[in-house]
């Protein structure tokens, strides 16, 4: 039996059987679920699916708690050929030199030792940057880690749901389901803009979503963002997930003081090109901050390790070379949008490192496999009133140009 998950193509228990013979009984048994769902994912291209514990699970108890999870399924890491890679937001330039000026002179004897479990000198870094407090920031392992410890510390159903777009980032009901909490989507607007409205008018314990939001790109304004604030109740979190708010839209940062239920997430993945470091963080008033401190504390004292906190150090103030880079990437998605345009394609107004678009008369889900084809990885989402669009990663000039050459033979 199979659970298919919305951005992945159905596959059949035979075929599912077929992508595991080989792997004998006993290591199947010990596969956890996640791993087993990116397995198919990485070894059978586009198809993917979540299988029933009890196809390789007849051996081992397994947990009720796990065989009700829905595990979130990142974009491919592919490892088959090289592609231009262009479907999970990863910055296509270096990070800051000095880091690898860090790498080189680093002592590994420093490595006996545990790291700060509080990242201090890194929380006073960005606290220096945004203008904030120490005690207004907290540091996870990459925003997903940061994001999850805030589902945990402030959504439950005491007031309703928890309330985020009906498009959005596909981790977020990942986390809801994990810690059992309620949700309800909020549609978008016809533009596909956030719909601040609904989000006053709607009874619930929470609120969050990215902005500029993601898969769309489209950006809500701070004056919208502080409508929601007013009026939303001051006893509960609204989350504003900044992941891409580095290229092109205004942060929300400065009016943490005035909302103290305001917390924002940040992550030094996008504009600082450090995906592969895992960094994120978190600021807010101190009492939103403590509560995080609570959770990590709860369930791993160290998740920084001592590079990661040097490293995002170096970055945070290496502002002169990032913001270079990201003038590099709003140039290059201006471009892009404009050509677009040009080849009779339609997208969206993004201010993120992505452009969402689509060409009418071809499903989204063609165009995604007719660019796999051409060795250009972009990401499809196969639902509702998007499934006709692709989400691409604005990379390098001439990763763009080679883009628009394949999706004009589209
Ligand atoms: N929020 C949004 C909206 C994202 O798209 C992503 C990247 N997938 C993240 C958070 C997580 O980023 P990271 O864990 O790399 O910091």
């Amino acid at each position: 039996m199979l659970r298919f998950r919305n951005n992945v193509r159905v596959i059949n228990s035979a075929e599912c059987k077929a992508c595991f013979a080989g792997i004998p009984q006993r290591r199947k048994a010990s596969f956890a679920l996640l791993r087993f769902n990116l397995d198919i994912n990485y070894e059978t291209e586009h198809l993917a699916g979540v299988v029933e514990l009890p196809i390789y699970g007849e051996k081992i108890m397994f947990s009720e708690r796990l065989k009700k999870l829905t595990p979130y399924v990142p974009g491919e890491q592919p490892r088959d050929r090289k592609y231009v890679k262009l479907n999970t937001n990863e910055n296509p330039y270096s990070p800051s030199p000095k880091i690898r000026e860090f790498l080189e002179t680093c002592e590994i004897e420093s490595l006996r030792l545990y790291p700060d479990p509080l990242a201090t000198e890194l929380r006073e870094r960005i606290a220096e940057k945004y203008g904030v407090k120490k005690e207004n920031v907290f540091a996870g392992n990459g925003s997903d880690e940061v994001l999850s410890f805030a589902f945990y510390a402030f959504f439950d159903n005491s007031n309703g749901n928890l309330l985020f777009p009906e498009f959005t980032y596909s981790f977020y009901p990942v986390y809801c389901d994990f810690y059992a909490i309620q949700y309800q989507k909020i549609p978008l607007r016809d533009d596909f803009s956030v719909d601040a409205e609904a989000y006053i008018g709607t009874e619930s314990c929470g609120i969050i979503f990215p902005n500029p939001n993601a898969p769309t790109g489209i950006c809500l304004s701070i004056e919208e963002i502080i409508r929601i604030l007013e009026n939303y109740p001051k006893d509960r979190a609204v989350i504003i997930d900044e992941a891409y708010i580095d290229f092109g839209g205004e942060s929300a940062v400065r009016l943490i003081n005035e909302y103290p239920n305001l917390l924002v997430i940040r992550t030094f993945s996008k504009s600082m090109s450090l995906a592969g470091l895992r960094l994120g963080f978190a600021i807010g008033d101190n009492g939103l901050i403590d509560a995080l401190f609570t959770v990590k504390d709860s369930f791993n004292s160290y998740p920084l390790d001592m590079f990661a906190q040097k490293i995002g150090e170096i970055a945070i103030a290496d502002e002169a070379y990032y913001s270079s880079v990201t003038k590099k990437i709003v140039e290059t998605r201006e471009e892009l949008c404009s050509e677009l345009g040009k080849a009779g394609w339609n997208f969206l107004s993004s201010k993120a490192n992505f452009v969402f678009a689509g060409k009418k008369g071809i499903p989204g889900e063609d165009i995604y496999l007719g660019l796999r084809d051409r060795g250009i990885l972009v990401r499809h989402f196969n639902i509702g009133k998007i499934k006709d669009f692709v989400r691409i990663t604005v990379g390098t000039k001439d990763e763009m140009s080679r883009l628009i050459e394949e999706m004009k033979k589209l």
